[in-house]
């Protein structure tokens, strides 16, 4: 970061520059709205963002965005970034520390390079696949450890799978990845499932669906591509191995949603809760889209799609506020 960002004012800050927040950055340039976003893993050069993308940094081929065959996400993450630059949105390099709601409803966003004001905030700051953190699980990483079925599911026709979990993900991605692997094999470290009995009930009819319980993974083997895990029974203490072409892990997803120093409605997951039509939270003027959402699904189109919806709402509510303002109506929102 070259420059300190200290005490701008804007209309919208977008806090997080993923899919989600690059699509809030379009749009908002394009609604001409003095707004900026901020990546705490980005670096600005020469006035142009690099490092943003989010997740698709960490994404091997992205095949199920419209309009784009088939793309590696690291690429799809440049061109957002490029198109979002294209329209006036300020792009910073910092680390949102903190966001903060004024008396009069300005919120603050504290960075590591000093403070932003705004009326409207645009949460988008992802989150991250709850890892298992043993051997193998990062060197691995794309090349046969995956935390998406929907996105790397396809990449593994005919091959014998492990799913690592025990509660809903896991068991409904374990029925969905038997559309591409011969065996999926659910190892969960408990004696019983999690999930919920109805889907349970059908990863146990699939009849390509098998079960290791009280079983955890001690290891994740390979030489750039998976070939086994080790396995150790938490009862008997037995160690074993199990030969398979991948391994998925859905031991939970940890959402950036401890930001806000005001209580922000959640789900039991800590995902914010938001208005379907606007994408605001139960925060006026603070706003959310893409994963740190709670919602069905966790994917790029969706990230976008949320972000297009709050923007556009966070647009007309600033747009509102400054009129109430001028109306002499200085409620707090
Ligand atoms: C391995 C993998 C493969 C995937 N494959 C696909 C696929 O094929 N198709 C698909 O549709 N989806 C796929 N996904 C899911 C998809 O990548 C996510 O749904 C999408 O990236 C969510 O976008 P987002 O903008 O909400 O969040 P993110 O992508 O998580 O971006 C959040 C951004 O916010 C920044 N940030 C976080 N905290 C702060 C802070 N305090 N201050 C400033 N910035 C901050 C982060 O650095 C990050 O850049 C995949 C995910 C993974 C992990």
């Amino acid at each position: 970061m070259a420059d300190r960002v200290a005490e701008r004012e804007y209309d919208i800050v977008i806090v997080g520059g993923g899919p989600a927040g690059l699509t809030a950055a379009l749009y908002a340039g394009r609604n001409k709205v003095r707004a900026a976003l901020v990546e705490a893993k980005g670096a600005v050069v020469d006035g142009r963002l690099l490092g943003a993308g989010g997740q698709l940094l960490n994404t091997e081929l992205i095949e199920d965005y419209p309009g784009v065959r088939s793309i590696l996400g690291p690429d799809l993450a440049e061109i957002m970034t490029e198109q979002a630059q294209q329209f006036g949105t300020e792009m910073l390099a910092a680390s949102v520390e903190r966001i903060r709601v004024d008396p009069d409803g300005t919120k603050v966003v504290e960075t590591d390079q000093g403070e932003l004001r705004a009326p409207a905030v645009i949460i988008t700051a992802g989150g991250n696949p709850r890892k298992l953190g043993v051997p193998g699980e990062a060197e691995l990483a794309g090349v046969g450890v995956s935390y998406c079925a929907v996105c790397d599911g396809a990449f593994f026709q005919g091959a014998h799978l492990a799913v690592v979990g025990g509660g809903d993900a896991a068991v409904e991605e374990a029925v969905f990845l038997t559309r591409f692997a011969n065996r999926v094999t659910i190892i969960h470290r408990r004696g019983e499932l999690r999930a919920q009995p109805i889907l349970a009930e059908e990863a146990r009819r699939n009849p390509k669906v098998d079960f290791i319980l009280d079983t955890v993974v001690e290891a994740i083997e390979g030489d750039r591509k998976v070939k086994s895990l080790r396995l150790r029974n938490v009862v008997s203490d037995e160690v074993s191995s199990l030969e398979v072409g991948g391994v998925f892990i859905f031991v939970g997803f940890l959402p950036n949603t401890g930001l806000v120093d005001t209580h922000v409605d959640h789900d039991p997951a800590g995902y914010y809760l938001t208005d379907p039509l606007t994408m605001e939270t139960s925060v006026p003027g603070i706003f959310a889209a893409g994963d740190v959402r709670s919602q069905l699904t966790r994917q790029v189109t969706t990230a976008v799609g949320d972000a297009t919806t709050a923007t556009i709402a966070a647009t007309k509510w600033v747009e509102e506020r400054a009129r109430r303002r001028r109306a002499g109506d200085e409620g707090p929102r």
